[in-house]
């Protein structure tokens, strides 16, 4: 019949695969194609590749494909076995879909791209017209199979960052290949027995080659890397440092201004966002203002100041006047009585050695939080991950630079 022939070809079934019947439900909106193998013709054992004759065919199963014609097109197939003198009695592969997979692997390879292009998960289940959990699937295979595609190629700068998850404070920690931008892996927590499970996935050839590692100044972090990556710098990244300083600025202007208030003097009302912004971001009014507050001596002012002139500590090049430079810093901060600026410098004195590195290496977790945006959306897309598992599929699936096709 024509239509078993163009069915053939819409499906681009290789030979000697033919189409043995179509049916066409107008109710179902759906096509069935049944496919089969010429009866007279051996088969290969999928094992070894030895050839025979026919042993009997397995249940009759299905794969859903691409649409034809906007119709939902499944395919069927008793598949022939083989009975081979090693293998026993086995299934023959067939060259339209992977192993035990429902899909053929035109739709699954249609399915990535286009979750991949909607980066919305709702959306694709409506588009794909499939249920979440086979969704699900397609996604975690093709995770599979990029996680096992993937070479140990070296990895010279590494990014360690923690993400929220869920409700309450749960945190999961992202370890992510700052060379390539790209997720390496997602633990579940962010302990120290998970970042070492991080680490140790990793091929050791590939952990041996690692140079330095990006992080805040959390101790799981610090221990972990320094037990499995030996011989590996820490670089505590810039931007979580600066947060802090602006955090410390913060805290002394609330502090303030509640002082003042006390006195009815309302000074710093309506001022936190100047304290807080850049001023090369801020507007010409904004800058005159500031400029006007800063003139005042607030214990703010001081603590802005301070933040202010520690950015220069990342601008220089060599080590010995960078040291010089946060001796002088360190002391004016723990001079200036405002004790959330000495505490965050305390802290940074502590970690010093893992912090002048920065000048070696120049890496910063910055790439790893374009990530945290990245992975921020497809969560707030994506509601209701259940669970752990699927939330690392899903990071993975959008962030990993996996290979996710079939083939
Ligand atoms: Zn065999």
């Amino acid at each position: 019949m024509h239509d078993r022939d163009l069915y053939s070809q819409v499906l681009g079934l290789t030979k000697p695969w033919k189409v043995k019947d179509v049916r066409l439900g107008m109710e179902e909106q759906q096509v069935v194609v049944w496919i089969e193998w010429p009866e007279d013709l051996k088969v290969k054992c999928p094992d070894c590749g030895k050839e025979s004759i026919i042993y009997d065919h397995a249940e009759e199963r299905s794969w859903r494909h691409l649409d034809t014609c906007q119709f939902k097109t499944i395919l069927r197939c008793r598949v022939p076995r083989v009975k081979c003198p090693e293998h026993g009695v086995v299934t023959m592969n067939v060259p339209w879909a992977e192993p035990h997979s429902r899909f053929t692997m035109l739709f699954e390879g249609f399915a990535v791209d286009m979750l991949q292009a909607c980066q919305n998960r709702t959306k694709g289940q409506v588009i794909l017209k499939i249920s979440w959990d086979e969704l699900n699937l397609i996604m975690r295979k093709a995770v599979e199979r990029g996680m096992c595609r993937r070479k140990a190629e070296p990895i010279q700068f590494v990014g360690i960052d923690e993400k929220n998850f869920g409700r309450g404070h749960n945190y999961v920690t992202v370890m992510s290949d700052l060379d390539r931008g790209r997720v390496i892996d997602v633990a579940e927590t962010n302990e120290t027995k998970a970042i070492d499970s991080l680490w140790q996935s990793m091929p050791k050839t590939q952990r041996d080659g690692v140079v330095a590692v990006s992080m805040d100044m959390w101790e799981a972090f610090i221990n972990s890397t320094r037990n499995n990556v030996k011989q590996a710098d820490i670089v505590h990244d810039k931007f979580h440092i600066v947060s802090d300083l602006s955090d410390a600025v913060n805290d002394v202007r609330k502090k303030e201004h509640a002082m003042l208030l006390e006195n009815k003097n309302e000074s710093l009302k309506g001022t936190k966002f100047l304290w807080l912004k850049r001023p090369e971001r801020m507007t010409a009014d904004q800058k005159e203002r500031f400029k006007a507050l800063n003139k005042d001596q607030f214990a703010v002012g001081r603590a802005w100041n301070l933040k202010e002139l520690f950015r220069h500590f990342w601008d220089y090049v060599y080590v010995k006047p960078a040291r010089d430079f946060f001796k002088r810093w360190y002391f004016a901060a723990t001079h200036s009585r405002l004790a959330p600026i000495i505490k965050v410098a305390k802290t940074i004195q502590n970690h010093f050695e893992d912090v002048i590195t920065y000048l070696k290496h120049r890496i910063t977790n910055a790439f790893a939080e374009g990530i945290n945006s990245k992975i921020q959306q497809v969560k707030t897309i994506a509601r209701g991950f259940r669970g752990f598992a699927n939330y690392r599929i899903a990071i993975l699936f959008y962030c990993g630079k996996l290979d996710l096709y079939p083939r």
